[in-house]
C-alpha cells in the first residue's frame, strides 16, 4: 500500500516569499496591521454583546505612533487581545487565521465586519521591519501580559510581561531603507488611502487633548439613501475626491441581495476627453480600501465617474490586491450596470426636468456606456435624448415620430413593414454638430419648417454610427450640411442649370469642388457647401486615427441657389466680374461651412474691401 504523508513547509523558506512576492505594494502593511486592530475591537464588541465579556469604558480606537529615535512605528488597539497560547497559535502559525477561527467559534454572533481571513496579513509588516514586537493582553480576567518578538526569519521568543491594558500593541522596527515610514506625512497619507472609512477612530501620535481621528468611521455610503441630504452627498464628494467642483448627479447603491454592495457613484462635470480620464472608483471591502479602478468589478465606462463601492462579498485573493473567481466578479459588475441604468431611468421618468438639466454632462457617460456595453445600451437607449433646433429634448423615437405606443401589444411595436414584407425605409435624422458654425444651415432648416438634433460632443459621431449599426436600417443620420433636403428646395419644373454651373466652375478655377445648382425656397443665400455624409465621416475617422486622407473636403459640392438674384444674374456678367463674384460666393459659402484657409481669408477680405470701395463710389 502506498504511504501517506503531510507535505512539510519550512517556514524559513516561506518568509522570503511572503516578504517579496505576496504583496504588490509595500504600503499595504499598514492597512493589514490597522485592520487587525480594528478586527480585534470588533471581536471584543461581539463578545460584550453576547455577554461573554464585560463592557469597558473609554473609546474603542486604534492609535498609531512614530518614534523616530527608536526607529519604530507602533499600532495599538484596545480590542480583544491575545493570550500566550493564542499568540503562538494565530501569529506563529503562518496562514492560520484567528479571524476564521473566531468565526467558527462564535457562529451565532455573525461574521459581519470581520476583515481578516487568510492569516497572512500580519507578516506583511516584515516587508518594512527588521524586527517586530507584540505586547498584548487578552480580555480574559485572569490573563497576563505577553511579549512576543521575531526578526521574521524563522525563530521567535515569547515571554510573560507587564501589561495592564487590554488589547495589543504592535511595535515595528523599521529597516533603514524604508525610513519614509517613520515620517508623519507618509503614515497620514497611507491611513487616508487605505483606512479612510474604517469603523473605529484611528489617531496618529495621540496626545489625549483635542485629537482628531484621521478617518471617517461612518462614511455616507453606509447610510440609508432615504436619510442622506443633498448637502451630505456633496460634502462626502468633496472630502473623498478633493474636487471642489460640485458633482452633477449621484447614484447611491444599496443592496443586500444577491450580494451585499453599498456605494455612491458621482457624475462629475466634464468638458473634455482628457478630463474624462480623471475618474476614480475606489473599491472597499468591509470599509477597508482595496484598490482604485478595478475594471473587473466596475464596468469600464463607470470608471470615468468618481465613486466608492464597498462590497464585502468580493472574492479577494490572499494579498487582498487581486480578485479571484471571475464568475462572481462578473455578476457583481453586471449588477452595478443594471442598478446604474435603473437609477437613470427612474430619474428620466420621475424628474424629467432635472434629467434634461444634467443631460449635457450625463450624456457622455451614458453614450460611452452604450458603446462599451451592449447590455447597458439595451437598458438605456430610450432615455438617450437629443436637443432639437427649438431647444426641446426628445429621444430618437420621439424625434423621428416613431414613438411606439407603450401600451400597444408587442407585435404592434414591431418595425412597420412595407408591402411584400420589405423593411420600411430608414428615417432620415438631420443633425447639427456646431450650432454657431452651422448657423446658416440651421436657419434655412428652421425657415423651411424642418427640424434637426444637435450632436455636438466628441462622442456623438461614434454614437451615431453605433445606432445606425445597432438599429440596422431604422435611422439614417445626415449632418445638416450634407445634402439639400427636398423640403429646402422649391418644387416644380427642374431648370436646366448646366450653363450656370459650367460658367461658375470656369470662373472659380477650383478643380476639386463640384458645382451644382438648385432653386431654394429661401432666396437670400447665394450658395451652400455640402459634403456627403459618407466621405465626411470617412475623413473624421481618418483624422481620429491620425491617418492620411483626414481632409474630409475632397468630396465637397457647392450648391448654387438659382433663386438668389446674384446667382440668377451670373451668366450675364463679364468674365472679369464672373471671376470676382464666383470667388466671393464661394468664400461666403465656405465661411458658413468651416474656417477659411489663411490665403483664402486674405483674398476674401481684399474682395470685400473692393466691394466697399465700389459701394461708396
Ligand atoms: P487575518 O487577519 O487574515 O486572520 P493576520 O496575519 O493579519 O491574518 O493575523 C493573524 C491572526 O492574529 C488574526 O486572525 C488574529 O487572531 C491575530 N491578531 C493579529 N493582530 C491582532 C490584534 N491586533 N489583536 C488581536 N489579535 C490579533
Ligand atoms: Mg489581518
Amino acid at each position: 500500500m502506498a504511504k501517506q504523508g503531510n507535505i512539510q513547509i519550512a517556514s524559513e523558506n516561506m518568509m522570503p516569499i511572503i516578504k517579496k512576492w505576496l504583496y504588490s505594494d509595500k504600503d499595504i502593511f499598514l492597512r493589514e496591521i490597522v485592520a487587525n486592530g480594528v478586527d480585534a475591537i470588533t471581536k471584543f464588541k461581539k463578545l460584550v454583546d453576547m455577554g461573554e465579556a464585560a463592557a469597558s469604558e473609554g473609546e474603542y480606537c486604534v492609535k498609531i505612533s512614530i518614534d523616530k529615535k527608536a526607529k519604530t512605528l507602533t499600532v495599538e488597539d484596545n480590542g480583544i487581545g491575545m493570550t500566550e497560547e493564542e499568540v503562538e497559535k494565530y501569529i506563529t502559525q503562518i496562514a492560520f487565521s484567528g479571524a476564521a477561527d473566531f468565526l467558527s467559534k462564535y457562529e451565532k454572533a455573525g461574521g459581519e465586519g470581520i476583515i481578516g481571513h487568510f492569516g497572512l496579513g500580519f507578516y506583511s509588516a516584515y516587508m518594512v521591519s527588521e524586527n517586530i514586537e507584540i505586547f498584548t493582553r487578552s480580555y480574559r480576567e485572569d490573563a497576563k501580559g505577553v511579549h512576543w518578538e521575531s526578526d521574521g526569519e524563522s525563530t521567535y521568543t515569547i515571554e510573560e510581561c507587564d501589561r495592564s491594558e487590554r488589547g495589543t500593541k504592535i511595535v515595528m522596527h523599521i529597516v533603514k531603507e524604508e525610513k519614509e515610514f517613520l515620517e508623519e506625512g507618509t503614515i497620514r497619507g497611507l491611513v487616508e488611502k487605505y483606512c479612510a472609512f474604517m469603523p473605529y477612530n484611528i489617531y496618529l501620535n495621540f496626545t489625549g487633548k483635542d485629537d482628531k481621528a484621521l478617518n471617517n468611521t461612518s462614511p455616507l455610503y453606509l447610510k440609508n439613501p432615504k436619510d442622506c441630504t443633498e448637502e451630505e452627498y456633496k460634502e462626502f464628494y468633496r472630502n473623498t475626491f478633493h474636487d471642489y467642483h460640485e458633482p452633477l448627479f449621484w447614484i447611491h447603491l444599496n443592496m443586500d441581495y444577491p450580494f451585499r454592495l453599498k456605494g455612491i457613484l458621482y457624475f462629475p462635470k466634464v468638458k473634455s476627453k482628457v478630463e474624462l480620464e480623471r475618474g476614480k472608483v475606489k473599491l472597499y471591502c468591509n470599509q477597508v480600501f482595496i484598490a482604485d479602478n478595478i475594471k473587473e468589478v466596475i464596468p469600464e465606462y463607470l470608471l470615468l465617474l468618481n465613486g466608492v463601492i464597498d462590497c464585502p462579498d468580493i472574492p479577494l485573493n490572499v494579498s487582498r490586491s487581486f480578485l479571484q473567481n471571475d464568475r462572481q466578479v462578473q455578476k457583481i459588475s453586471k449588477h452595478i450596470t443594471k442598478k446604474v441604468a435603473d437609477k437613470l431611468t427612474a430619474l428620466y421618468k420621475n424628474d424629467r426636468e432635472k434629467y434634461e438639466k444634467c443631460w449635457s454632462d450625463l450624456s457622455v457617460f451614458v453614450k460611452l456606456g452604450c458603446l462599451k456595453d451592449e447590455e447597458f445600451y439595451t437598458r438605456v437607449k430610450d432615455i438617450v435624448i437629443f436637443k432639437d433646433l427649438a431647444g426641446a429634448y426628445k429621444n430618437l423615437e420621439e424625434f423621428a415620430g416613431r414613438k411606439a405606443d407603450a401600451d400597444a401589444p408587442e407585435a404592434a411595436k414591431q418595425e412597420p413593414e412595407k408591402e411584400g414584407g420589405e423593411k420600411a425605409d430608414p428615417v432620415t435624422v438631420y443633425y447639427a454638430s456646431d450650432e454657431v458654425g452651422q448657423a446658416q444651415y440651421i436657419s434655412m432648416f428652421k425657415k423651411a419648417g424642418l427640424n434637426a438634433i444637435v450632436c455636438d460632443s466628441f462622442i456623438d459621431p461614434h454614437y451615431i454610427s453605433y445606432i445606425e449599426f445597432k438599429e440596422s436600417g431604422k435611422y439614417k443620420f445626415l449632418r445638416i450640411d450634407a445634402d439639400i433636403d427636398a423640403a429646402l428646395k422649391e418644387g416644380g419644373e427642374s431648370e436646366d442649370t448646366s450653363a450656370l454651373t459650367e460658367a461658375f466652375k470656369k470662373a472659380l478655377k477650383n478643380t476639386t469642388i463640384a458645382v451644382k445648382a438648385e432653386r431654394f425656397k429661401n432666396e437670400s443665400v447665394p450658395a451652400v457647401i455640402n459634403v456627403s455624409e459618407l466621405s465626411r465621416r470617412f475623413g473624421e475617422m481618418n483624422a481620429f486615427y491620425g491617418l492620411a486622407g483626414a481632409d474630409a473636403d475632397r468630396d465637397m459640392t457647392i450648391v448654387l441657389n438659382t433663386a438668389n438674384p446674384v446667382v440668377a444674374a451670373f451668366t450675364g456678367l463679364s468674365d472679369e466680374k464672373k471671376d470676382f463674384v464666383a470667388n466671393q460666393i464661394y468664400y461666403l459659402a465656405m465661411l458658413s461651412y468651416k474656417k477659411l484657409a489663411p490665403e483664402e481669408m486674405e483674398a476674401f477680405s481684399d474682395n470685400s474691401v473692393q466691394l466697399l470701395k465700389n459701394y461708396i463710389g
